[in-house]
């Protein structure tokens, strides 16, 4: 930002030719981040120290930098946004507040999965959503896919946090597009049926209610319990080592179609003035070392292929994951939170 003020004023000034103050346009990039600074500004300040452009950082949640966008419109300064769950890549793109990105770099780094196909969103770290268990009173045999959930054994003893939640709207489209919308339907009514209490919290609490014994299981996304794992804070890491990780859906169980995941991702907004550098951001990020970085700090697994993993996530072992093209996630939401309505899901 401040490269940028400094040469359009000489250039006013001093009448400097125009191809100056085109590269002084791209000094900077204004990124709208859904991820908390400490998770993410490191690796931005890295970016600049490497190519001189400023990267201005707004961050909020999710959907209120979605709300915000749509509020700016053209008038956004936003080039970038970077948020988490294809759900909400998906939305942003179906609002018309995004644009494609040609870059080989990017679609070469991202499996075909991982992003949109018409290059609106590339994800940039992936998370998964596997079902955590009370190591003390649950075999793990017992255990084999989401859709054994809806089993009676597990009356009153499954924790999961509201309908209301993109992680579970994306989770249940998942489901609808393996099993279809109807035996999803009544799987979610059994879920409802074995819910040991009503919705409330979030992941981490619901990891916690298990270490308390207010349930057994719980769905939770990998990067909470990671990130209890590595807490200084007792009441953090106490709860986190009385769970275990349980990969679903692995070859072997009826249905073999893996463990639901989900990603972090970048999107390019139509508002960007500052394309070239918002590209060269999001190519950045897909860098061998920053995608390290940033999966490791965010207690996720990189995009990137051949980029390792922290210790915390490789000592839960390797997993199959649902191969879904993860664009489904965004176009299932509306029936999956209408079903999930209509099963008493709170
Ligand atoms: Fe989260």
């Amino acid at each position: 930002m401040r490269i940028a003020s400094v040469l359009t004023l000489l250039a006013v000034s001093g009448g400097l030719t125009l191809p100056l103050i085109a590269s002084a346009d791209d000094a900077e990039v204004n990124l709208y981040s859904a991820r908390k600074e400490a998770l993410i500004k490191p690796l931005l300040d890295r970016f600049t120290e490497d190519t001189g452009i400023e990267v201005n950082l707004v961050t909020g949640k999710a959907d209120a930098l979605l709300e915000r966008l749509k509020s700016e419109g053209g008038n956004s300064p936003a080039d970038l946004l970077v948020t988490v769950d294809a759900g909400n890549l998906y939305r942003a793109k179906e609002a018309g507040l995004t644009q494609a990105v040609e870059s080989e770099t990017l679609t070469k780094a991202v499996p075909a999965t991982y992003r949109d196909p018409e290059g609106h969103w590339f994800g940039l770290s992936l998370r998964a959503r596997p079902i955590m268990y009370a190591t003390d009173r649950v075999d793990p045999e017992e255990l084999s896919t989401y859709e054994a959930l809806a089993d009676e054994r597990w009356h009153k003893r499954i924790c999961i946090r509201s309908s209301s939640n993109v992680y579970n709207q994306s989770l249940v489209a998942s489901i609808i597009a393996a099993n279809g919308a109807e035996a999803t339907e009544e799987w979610a009514q059994a879920i409802v049926a074995n819910m040991a209490r009503p919705p409330q919290g979030g992941d981490r609490d619901q990891i916690k209610a298990v270490a308390a014994g207010q349930c057994d299981i719980a769905i939770a996304n990998t990067y909470y319990l990671a990130g209890m794992l590595k807490s200084d804070d007792p009441g953090a890491l106490e709860p986190a080592q009385q769970v275990a990780v349980f990969w679903p859906n692995q070859s072997g169980a009826g249905d073999a179609r893996g463990t639901h995941v989900n990603v972090s991702g970048a999107t390019l907004l139509k508002s960007s003035r500052n394309q070239d550098a918002a590209v060269k951001l999001m190519e950045f990020l897909l860098t061998p070392k920053s995608q390290a970085w940033y999966a490791d700090t965010n207690g996720e697994y990189p995009v990137l292929a051949g980029v390792g993993m922290s210790p915390v996530l490789a000592a839960w072992g390797e997993f199959e994951a649902d191969d879904l093209d993860l664009v489904q996630l965004g176009q299932g939401n509306a029936e999956a939170v209408k079903l999930m309505d209509r099963a008493g899901w709170k």
